[in-house]
């Protein structure tokens, strides 16, 4: 198939992450006859060094006729006077909001061959394989704000129409895994999430397939640490979203590891690791590759819908995982090309 695909390495180690999954795509378009162009544009602290824009019109532009984008990170000390008129981080947000992308996807997985890094106990680890879907775009990250010299408010609003869509697309995505929803609200005391239960309860009718549970988010942040392999995919809303999937990252023993997602309506999708710019160590060459990596793997099943191709990526770093090279975030010392290298010839080994 023909793809087009819309790079954005931004700052940091975005731009060294970023060229390994490129990397990785490459090699997966000539091992499987996929013609892939790919169009780098500017982002962040990047674009606004060149021209003196977080999210340039020509960024914009290219991403909207993208198949999908690939995106490194943002932000980072050069940028971060708090007075500046312009932010790295505020073209992350605009580009989210032009390509509409309401469902962010984030697979969690503890490889066993890590499981060392993770601060749970190893018999409780085995198969986490947890699919967050958090929504995007509402609650109270988007409502009204009100801010007084001695009081403030944030307006958390739902429509039903932006339950629904973010609920479908998890039971979708149920569908193609275990079969198992997690529903997290707080429907005991807050209105939105007697809203949000009684839209999945409402869409469940259409997924008779799919075994619905709903936790409350207190209880969840609980059972994500105590029976983190009992979840199959868990969605939420945008507020509760934002923490659980960091606690769920704590899991996994790095940041490095983890890919993510942003879906809107279609096919098009924004696609980024999610960790930051990791200013600490970038340009060193030792950034660990394998969520930007991943991240390839998820653009390859959700925008492009090649799900032997993704899967042959996720075999490559799970046998790289085992067997290392292993980056110095994960206890090993290899440089970020070794770790790059080592994926490659394992994709190009998958049967
Ligand atoms: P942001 O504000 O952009 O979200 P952050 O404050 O969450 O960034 P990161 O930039 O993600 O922080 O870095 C947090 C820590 O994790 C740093 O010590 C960094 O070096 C480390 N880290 C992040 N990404 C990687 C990676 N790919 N490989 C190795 N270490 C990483
Ligand atoms: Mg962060």
């Amino acid at each position: 198939m023909k793809a087009h695909i819309v790079t954005l390495p931004g700052d940091g180690v975005g731009p060294e992450v970023t060229a390994a999954a490129v990397a990785a795509l490459k090699t997966v378009a000539a091992r499987y006859e996929h013609v892939f162009t790919f169009d780098e544009q500017l982002i962040g602290g990047a674009a606004i060094d060149a021209t003196g824009e977080s999210l340039p019109a020509a960024s914009l532009a290219a991403c909207q006729s993208a198949d999908a984008v690939l995106l490194g990170a943002v932000g980072g000390p050069k940028w971060s006077d708090p007075n500046a008129s312009v932010r790295p981080e505020q073209g992350l947000l605009a580009l989210r909001a032009a390509l509409g992308v309401y469902a962010n996807l984030r697979p969690l997985q503890v490889h066993p061959a890590l499981a060392n890094l993770s601060p749970l106990k190893n018999e409780k680890l085995k198969n986490v394989d947890v699919l967050f879907v958090r929504e995007l775009t509402g609650g109270a990250y988007f409502g009204a704000k009100t801010r007084s010299a001695d009081a403030a408010t944030d307006e958390c609003k739902y429509t039903v129409a932006e339950v629904e869509r973010v609920v479908r697309r998890a039971f979708e995505l149920a569908r193609g895994r275990r079969r198992h929803l997690t529903s997290v609200d707080k429907a005991n005391v807050l209105e939105t999430s007697r809203l949000w239960r009684s839209t999945v309860q409402r869409i469940a009718a259409d997924y008779p397939d799919v075994k619905v549970e709903h936790q409350l988010v207190d209880s969840m942040a609980m059972l994500l640490l105590t029976q983190p392999s009992r979840y199959d995919v868990v969605v939420t809303e945008n507020l509760f979203g934002d923490i659980l999937t960091d606690e769920a990252a704590a899991l996994a023993g790095s940041l490095g590891l983890l890919p993510s997602a942003s879906m809107g309506d279609g096919k098009a999708g924004l696609y980024e690791p999610i960790h930051g710019s990791a200013p600490d160590i970038a340009g060193q060459g030792v950034a660990n590759p394998v969520g930007a990596i991943l991240s390839a793997a998820l653009l390859l099943r959700h925008s492009l819908g090649l799900e032997a191709e993704a899967i042959a990526v996720e075999a490559a770093v799970d046998r790289v995982l085992r067997h290392g090279p292993h980056s110095r975030d994960i206890g090993g010392t290899a440089g970020t090309e070794a770790v790059r290298d080592a994926v490659l010839a394992a994709i190009e080994d998958h049967a």
